[in-house]
């Protein structure tokens, strides 16, 4: 993600968003029992049949019971009784402090599979969302993400069923009130009553005992119209607009859309079909692997065959100009969208010249940008690439969106993004959160440095690439705020939930980079740069492993280094 600088946001006029918390002070919704206890009393009041406590219960099809071994004797035969297996319910978060009940435990998701229409008419989003996933427990019981209700507590989307392996099963919903500020649960008389939509934890209770490693397959069919998150981390969802949606948000958003293990420490694979009135484009991740026609409606089935964590999914839809092209050299496809009405609207402080045509010369450099990124990162990680220039967000208001986001192989940007220099600047972060952000994960919401920093180191390479400032420059120039600045109180590694945006996350973890490349030297720092990325390609990372294969790397101790940089808050010295 890269937000606007809040002096260009205010200066445009476009800073309502930042008030959309306030204005919900005082609506809270209701806040129901954390969800093992509510199961709990679901069981004792005889709302939901008890899940199986034994494996001798049967098993769905396709399951198999553990086999309890029989010691050879002779007559006459005492069989040892089966030892139980406790099947006990997935955890309602999958163990992240900053946002508590992201994810679930229990599980770990193979592939998502959505098969969605969108009535641009009526902003409903209708469909079946079918998840593959592996037990890594036995389970008598799982949770989904799946942000349903408004911030009232009213239900935005309606589940009309849920089937696990084609039989359905019991569910429940439990909301819990979300702090707009910090996006934990709101403790009670903490004073911060600012309230966004809550999490909303789908419980799922199959019909008989899941497993560990067993294969879940879930299928949710609902329709509604998805909530829109209104929070510090600026707006996030499904933005209806005059002739669509765009689909965008960090940290929440999958929920808002379909029900999910919402948490980047859980990728997969996905397949997205979104149906639409014909003449309308739909933009998903990865692969386009076809367009039908019928009834007046088209289906695009998009897939994104390498793991993606669950907010850098979109199906952004609408009125928008697709250019399709394959880079010979490397064999990359990139598909470019611009919203049309960019081509009538002037970028801001330059009558004349427009988002537009900025957009089209900007998209046209993503080789160049991707051929530059590659040198210091490695190969590009995935086959398709391109990019998503969106109108406003809200046309009543003219809101822009006040972020970039790096949505995998497809990033999504506002028209401040296109600025008449054609400074390419924002469209290098994204790319470069292509490698660190999307192939590379976050594994805690606390490791967000892992990629802000990098994506800003990259914007650094490509500024000194460019001719204008070394990366040694911009470090300079960063470092040269006063000590007394609070800037330097952000720790870069554990900036706290309602941190993970903070400026020093981005230019004190970019600074580390530098700081890191003058304590290894050049060819260790490189090595380290482009190391990390392809070693741990498609999987989430954590800022300890980071830190382990930079000594790994170098051959040296950099305890003390990290701990200055990353690990402590105040300015460091320089040696
Ligand atoms: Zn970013």
């Amino acid at each position: 993600m890269l937000l606007i600088i809040a002096a260009l946001l205010l200066a445009t006029g476009s800073a309502a968003w930042l008030l959309l918390g306030r204005r919900q002070r005082g609506a809270k919704a209701a806040v129901f029992a954390a969800v093992p206890l509510l199961l709990l009393a679901l069981v004792a009041t005889g709302g939901i049949a008890p899940a199986p406590a034994s494996a001798a219960e049967p098993c769905p099809p396709g399951m198999s019971a553990p086999v309890a071994t029989t010691p050879a004797t002779t007559d006459p035969v005492t069989p040892d009784p089966v030892t139980p297996v406790d099947f006990e319910p997935g955890a309602a978060g999958i163990g992240d402090s900053y946002f508590p009940l992201d994810g679930n435990g229990g599980y770990d998701v193979q592939h998502y599979d959505l098969d969605l229409a969108y009535a641009p008419d009526t902003d409903v989003l209708s469909g079946t969302t079918t998840v593959t996933a592996i037990a890594t427990q036995n389970l008598s019981a799982f949770n989904l993400d799946f942000d349903t209700r408004d911030v009232n507590g009213d239900d935005a989307i309606v589940i009309s069923s849920i089937t696990v392996d084609g039989v359905p099963a019991d569910w429940s919903l439990a909301t819990t009130q979300i702090s707009a500020s910090t996006g934990q649960p709101q403790v009670e008389g903490s004073g911060d009553d600012d309230a966004t939509p809550p999490r909303t934890e789908l419980t799922i209770v199959p019909p008989a005992g899941i497993p560990l490693g067993a294969t879940i397959t879930t299928a949710v069919t609902y329709s509604g119209v998805p909530i829109v998150v209104a929070d510090a981390f600026g707006p996030a969802g499904v933005f209806p607009t005059p002739t669509g949606a765009v689909v965008v948000g960090q940290p929440r958003v999958a929920a808002t859309w379909f029900p999910s293990n919402d948490h980047p420490s859980d990728k997969a694979t996905f397949s997205t079909r979104m149906t639409v009135p014909t003449g309308l484009e739909v933009i998903g991740n990865g692969r386009l692997a076809s367009q039908t026609t019928a009834a007046g409606l088209d289906t695009f089935d998009w897939e994104m065959e390498k793991p993606m964590a669950t907010y850098l999914a979109t199906a952004t839809l609408g009125d928008f100009d697709v250019e399709t092209n394959t880079d010979p050299a490397t064999g990359i496809t990139y598909v470019d969208a611009i919203d049309p009405t960019l081509f009538d609207r002037d970028v801001d402080g330059a009558p004349g010249v427009k988002v537009g045509d900025i957009a089209s010369q900007i998209f046209a450099t993503e080789p160049e940008v991707i051929d530059f990124l590659s040198t210091y990162f490695g190969p590009y990680p995935f086959s398709e690439a391109g990019g998503i220039a969106i109108g406003y967000i809200d046309e009543d208001t003219g809101d822009d969106l006040p972020y970039a986001l790096e949505n995998q192989t497809r990033p999504i940007y506002p028209a401040w993004a296109f600025p008449a220099d054609v400074d390419a600047s924002v469209v290098v972060h994204e790319l470069a959160h292509q490698w660190y952000g999307d192939d590379l994960s976050m594994n805690r919401w606390s490791d967000i440095w892992l990629n802000e920093g990098f994506a800003t180191y990259a914007e650094w390479l490509w500024e000194e690439g460019q001719g204008g400032r070394t990366t040694q420059q911009s470090f300079d120039a960063a470092y040269a705020r006063s000590g007394t600045s609070s800037y330097w109180q952000t720790v870069v590694a554990d900036p706290g939930s309602a941190g993970i945006f903070a400026g020093a996350v981005y230019s004190r973890g970019a600074m580390t980079l530098q700081a890191l490349r003058n304590e290894v030297g050049d060819d260790d720092f490189f090595a380290i740069l482009k190391g990390w990325a392809t070693e741990n390609a498609g999987t989430s990372v954590s800022t300890t492993q980071f830190v382990d294969y930079a000594e790994s790397v170098s051959g040296q101790d950099l305890t003390e280094f990290f701990d200055t940089w990353i690990y402590t808050a105040g300015k460091p010295a320089l040696g």
